[in-house]
């Protein structure tokens, strides 16, 4: 299709959302790909989501994104959602489905990248991953797509969460159904024999994210070892402790600015139908952190 055929904006929908990367992202995607189309970050206090929302069904924005702190709440103001968000109860990507004469009507479904985009990051590992058991720091929304993925997509037999909150890692693991005996919860003062037999380690929580860029969630690092596969969801800095302590006992490492660029791809590819062209946009990411540092 011709590239002026793709027009709008797209919206970011968040609050606060004026230090999101995904501005940086977007934009650099559409005009790599000839777009006449703009993403942009729109701070919307919760009693306003729903007016906004219905903004996006009147054509005001062609798409949009959804972050913290409406992706829950978002999904009462949808009029479908996909499985992958109705399973993870949280919408991070809105599509706009036109039918009718002149497209006159406008549904809007909710969909989840976030999970796919953890899941498309760790395709390379999934042989390792099937039948392993893993770690989760933390039990709040990124966590939840991150064992909803070990899960379903990965086939891990087990996942351990590490949490301040036992009894919110105990209900995310109710919420997604797993059976007790799949997911367990302890404190964060738990052994280090939880350590020993996991393939995968993964931060989700915001230890050790600018500004506090010295806290890490591993406190013993020497738990970290060859053959385990060590990723951190926090992308600012890149180079977090917890990579550099694992990397440092051997370990592989993958950092948080992959799973971001995979989650905007596959947004990217609901609203347009076409593929992020993602080898740019990591330069541009690049350049930009490196500028903004
Ligand atoms: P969230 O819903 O607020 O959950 C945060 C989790 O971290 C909760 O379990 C919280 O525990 C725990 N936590 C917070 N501060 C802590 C501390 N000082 N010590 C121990 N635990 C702590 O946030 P989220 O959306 O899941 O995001 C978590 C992290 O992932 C953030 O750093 C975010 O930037 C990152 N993330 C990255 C991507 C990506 O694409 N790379 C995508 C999503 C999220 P309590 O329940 O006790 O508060």
């Amino acid at each position: 299709m011709d590239p002026s055929a793709y027009k709008g904006i797209i919206a970011l929908l968040g609050n606060p959302v004026s230090h999101s990367l995904s501005p940086v992202i977007h934009n650099a995607a559409f005009r790599a790909s000839g777009y006449d189309m703009r993403y942009e970050a729109v701070d919307v206090p919760p009693s306003e989501l729903e007016s906004v929302v219905n903004r996006i069904r009147r054509g005001d924005y062609a798409g949009a994104n959804v972050t913290i702190p409406h992706k829950e709440s978002v999904m009462e103001h949808l009029d479908a959602l996909t499985p992958a968000a109705a399973s993870l109860g949280a919408v991070n990507t809105i599509r706009v489905i036109h039918s009718g004469a002149d497209n006159r009507f406008a549904r809007l479904e909710g969909d989840n990248t976030d999970a796919s985009g953890f899941a498309k990051t760790l395709a390379p590992y999934g042989t390792r991953l099937k039948d392993s058991s893993c770690v989760v720091w933390g039990a709040g929304g990124a966590a939840r797509a991150v064992v909803y993925t070990l899960l379903h997509r990965f086939h891990v037999s087990r996942v351990t969460l590490i949490s301040r909150s036992v009894d919110r890692a105990l209900g995310l693991a109710r919420s997604l159904g797993a059976p007790g005996s799949r997911i367990r919860a302890l404190p964060w003062e738990a052994g280090t024999e939880v350590f020993e037999n996991a393939s995968l380690l993964v931060n989700a929580t915001p230890l050790g994210m600018t500004p506090q860029t010295d806290t890490t969630p591993c406190t013993n690092p020497g738990v970290l070892r060859r053959n385990q596969i060590v990723y951190d969801l926090v992308y600012n800095p890149r180079n977090t402790r917890l990579l550099r302590d694992a990397r440092a006992h051997g370990a592989e490492t993958i950092g948080g600015l992959e799973m971001l660029i995979a989650q905007a791809s596959q947004s990217f590819r609901i609203w347009t139908g076409t593929e992020m062209p993602v080898d740019i946009v990591r330069t541009e990411l690049d350049r930009y952190l490196r500028e903004n540092a």
